[in-house]
């Protein structure tokens, strides 16, 4: 239940930020590497969301996991078994099919702009997820 962390950590963020200015939030735009499973993301974002959030959206952009791998290969992922507990033991080299890789992009969390009612515009980023 990565995601509903994920989830709740950002609507915290946003929480924070309609307190701080007293406005609603309208708008979200939010970058979500795939292993951070983007779609079901939205779906816990609209489900914990509550009232406070029921009106706003949510904009995701989904960020691909890309790798570099000890074989030499650094590119896009192109196996991913997002159950398992530790997603990135789901992803394969496509070359050589080891697991001796590290990840270089596809765990993005952030969000990139919010914006209010009344027109105000917040820029706000949050850590990654690890
Ligand atoms: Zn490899």
């Amino acid at each position: 239940m990565h995601e509903v962390e994920l989830a709740t950590r950002v609507l915290n963020a946003l929480h924070q930020i309609s307190a701080d200015q007293g406005a609603r939030v309208l708008e979200v735009n939010l970058r979500v590497g795939e292993i951070n499973e983007p779609s079901s993301l939205r779906l816990w974002l609209k489900k914990l969301g509550g009232d406070e959030f029921n009106s706003t959206r949510f904009n995701i952009v989904k960020v691909p996991i890309m790798i570099k791998c000890k074989c030499g290969y650094s590119g896009d992922a192109k196996s991913l078994d997002t159950h398992l507990p530790e997603p990135e033991l789901g992803i394969a080299c496509p070359k050589c099919g080891g697991h001796e890789l590290s990840i270089t992009s596809g765990q993005e969390l952030e969000i990139v702009d919010v914006k209010l009612e009344k027109g105000k515009v917040q820029k706000r980023q949050t850590k990654k997820s690890r």
